[in-house]
């Protein structure tokens, strides 16, 4: 659930690294500055026709994809870090005593649990018995429902997603939200298109069912026509939901009904057991934000035969828990999720594998080991530091915007004075006193899972109080970031401050070339196709004279044309819509970060200071893709590929031409003055 809000409704973005205070007093010493030559330029290709290429292709060629991994990145070397951290505390804690602390025994139990793949085979399916006997028992459309509840709580989320969120249209009160799910394949789109590599991934995903299905005990034959059956009710989901591009339509998406309306439209979904959940909080309202798939699914729910559900909820729960499973489902799992969709030849280490887990499952209580142990305690300070100085560079720039009116502008200006930060870790943690673990791994999975849907960020029991806005939605190890514009902040884990996006002893213009646009990346997501629909409060409410808006909108139109003319693979192209919202932020948090630079730099004017800054920048997004990855990527992510990242806010930046006055007209990828879109 957590990976679906993040990427869909939480504009989870890139990333960045810590940094340094602004002030005159706390400048670092000047450090000597590389010259030119020091990066390793690929002088074959023209800077004008692909700056990606000229900056970052030495590093490509020296970083090919590991077996294990979909792609690698700059990310992706930080992640790894992580991880290896993760892992001696981990192992620290599996070797502790019983004694010890409990917020240590807890998650040393659950690794060794993890690791202990001799009790994982012999358990086999035996860590469902319960749920798998409670599907063969659905004899009734009400047991369905229930069951479907069941598995909710206990984290597979069978049909759709279900957490407490504040409620748009009043940011400071809690709602239950419900979101489309109840597929398999990684978006509605994979059903329905009938390109040839489509039709292929299709019917692997059929094949891959009945697998599964065989692996828990169906025979062979009957496998094959149950996976006709998932397939099928699947596909009768999949034409319900929204796609990715409709579901960043917040309007669309902000649909509040009362629990009565609800039962009385869509008795099948069974909202007054949702509403009984134990732990849960009072349910009045809920958000929902796809009312025509709750329509579509209710009438399965009533309609489709029960058999059908039974064989399509046994599956789910397996698929589901297979990562948590014996070799022989795990390996399955893999052999579809990550080769057949993505290429990715080799599973990740064991140890790799549960630390991941952890992450997801017990994210604050290694959260917290994590930075008892590695985070240095004066990198909230330095890099609210460096906040400090994009937040004025960003205030002063829209004081001089010549496109917005003066109401606009006050309103604007406001809504960033009162956009929060939270840095490296939260003040409070998630508490865990009421989690018990065991020695088996899939029981550990399901207890921890039991509890984060109660207690954990989007916990249930926060429905109907008020909104708490000290909650992190990802763990401070994570090499990520995000803005919430339902809370109006930005969140900058430790997991992402460290080098390279930051290093307190390299030259400034790297550290603002990287984490800064990271930061200004992150505040722009404020201001936003989607962030700018939301005013200081969070609150869904407009706050732009109509002018202001279209003018606004005229300036994207040119961002959405120039992406949309970006060639990934040989005629897939990104879509500039569904990538908008992120590109508007990529060309505004850097174009913030480098003015922020200059102001820190106290303004002098040095060509050389500035190639130096425009080469850095590339470094953020290198990575080596693997070509299913970006066909994926280029359908469902709000994200531009790599490449386009650099290359697509480069050349609309003024300064750029004057740092490389090799490029001009004629260059593929030089842009003419009228081109070239002035947001921010
Ligand atoms: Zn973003």
């Amino acid at each position: 659930m957590r990976r679906v809000l993040l990427t869909l409704l939480l504009i989870a973005c890139l990333t960045c690294a810590g940094c340094f205070a602004p002030d005159d007093t706390a400048i670092p010493d000047p450090v000597p500055q590389p010259p030119d030559s020091e990066f390793a330029l690929n002088e074959s290709v023209h800077p004008g026709d692909d700056f990606y290429a000229y900056v970052n292709d030495a590093w490509i060629a020296e970083h090919p994809i590991p077996a294990d991994k979909p792609y690698y990145t700059t990310f992706t070397g930080m992640r790894d870090q992580v991880d290896n951290d993760l892992r001696t505390l981990l192992e620290d804690a599996a070797a502790a005593p019983e004694s010890a602390d409990r917020n240590v025994t807890l998650p040393g139990r659950f690794y060794r649990s993890g690791m202990d793949t001799g009790a994982i085979d012999r358990e086999g399916l035996d860590g469902l018995s319960d749920l798998l006997a409670m599907i063969d028992a659905i004899d009734s459309r009400s047991d369905l429902t229930g069951t479907t509840v069941v598995l909710l709580k206990e984290g597979f989320d069978p049909v759709y997603y279900y957490w407490a969120g504040a409620n748009p249209e009043n940011s400071t009160v809690m709602v239950a939200a419900l979101y489309q799910g109840g597929l398999g394949l990684p978006d509605r789109d994979y059903y329905f298109r009938d390109d040839t590599k489509s039709l292929e991934i299709q019917e692997a995903y059929r094949d891959h069912i009945a697998r599964v299905l065989v692996l828990a005990g169906t025979s062979s034959e009957q496998a094959a026509a149950d996976a006709e059956t998932i397939y099928a009710l699947e596909e009768a989901l999949a034409a319900a939901h929204l796609t990715s591009e409709e579901n960043r339509d917040l309007q669309m998406t902000t649909n509040i009904y009362t629990l009565a309306e609800l039962e009385e439209r869509y008795p099948a979904i069974g909202w007054e057991t949702l509403a009984a959940i134990p732990g849960s909080g009072p349910v009045d309202t809920v958000h929902i934000y796809q009312p025509g798939y709750v329509e579509r699914l209710n009438s399965l729910l009533a309609t489709a035969p029960l058999d059908d559900w039974k064989v399509y909820l046994r599956y789910r729960l397996i698929d589901r828990a297979s990562p948590y499973l014996s070799s022989s489902f795990e390996e399955e799992h893999f052999a579809f999720y990550q080769t057949a969709l993505y290429g990715v030849p080799e599973m990740k280490p064991r140890w790799q594998r549960i630390v991941a887990a952890e992450n997801e499952f017990l994210g604050d209580l290694v959260g917290q080991a994590y930075v008892a142990r590695y985070v240095d305690p004066r990198t909230r300070d330095m890099v609210s530091g460096m906040f400090s100085a994009i937040r004025e560079t960003f205030d002063t720039r829209i004081a001089d915007l010549t496109w917005m009116s003066e109401p606009t502008k006050a309103a604007a200006r406001e809504k960033l004075a009162a956009m929060g930060e939270k840095i490296a870790y939260p003040d409070r943690w998630t508490d865990y006193s009421g989690l018990n673990l065991s020695d088996s791994y899939m029981g550990n999975v399901r207890a921890a899972r039991a509890h984060t849907f109660i207690h954990g960020p989007e916990g249930l029991e926060k429905i109907g109080g008020p909104v708490d806005r000290s909650i992190w939605f990802i763990p401070p190890q994570t090499v990520n970031a995000y803005y919430d514009p339902t809370r109006n902040e930005m969140v900058f884990p430790a997991g992402i401050l460290q080098p390279p996006f930051f290093d307190p002893d390299r030259d400034p213009a790297f550290n603002y070339a990287a984490l800064g646009w990271v930061i200004g990346h992150e505040m722009t997501h404020g201001f936003d196709d989607q962030g700018r629909q939301y005013d200081k409060d969070g609150n869904l409410r407009d706050w732009w004279t109509e002018e202001d808006a279209a003018n606004f909108n005229n300036r994207t139109v040119l961002l959405v044309a120039e992406y949309d003319a970006f060639e990934v693979l040989p005629g897939l192209y990104v879509n500039g819509n569904l990538t908008l919202g992120e590109n508007i932020a990529d060309f505004g948090g850097l174009t913030i970060a480098y003015h922020a630079w200059k102001k820190v730099e106290n303004g002098s004017a040095d060509p050389a200071a500035d190639r130096r800054f425009f080469l850095a920048a590339p470094h953020l997004w290198r990575a080596n893709d693997r070509e299913d990855l970006l066909r994926n990527q280029v359908l469902i992510d709000p994200h531009s590929p790599a490449k386009f990242r650099v290359n697509g806010v480069l050349f609309n930046i003024p300064e750029f031409y004057e740092a490389f006055p090799e490029i001009g007209p004629g260059d593929a990828l030089y842009r003419e003055v009228e081109e070239r879109p002035v947001i921010w």
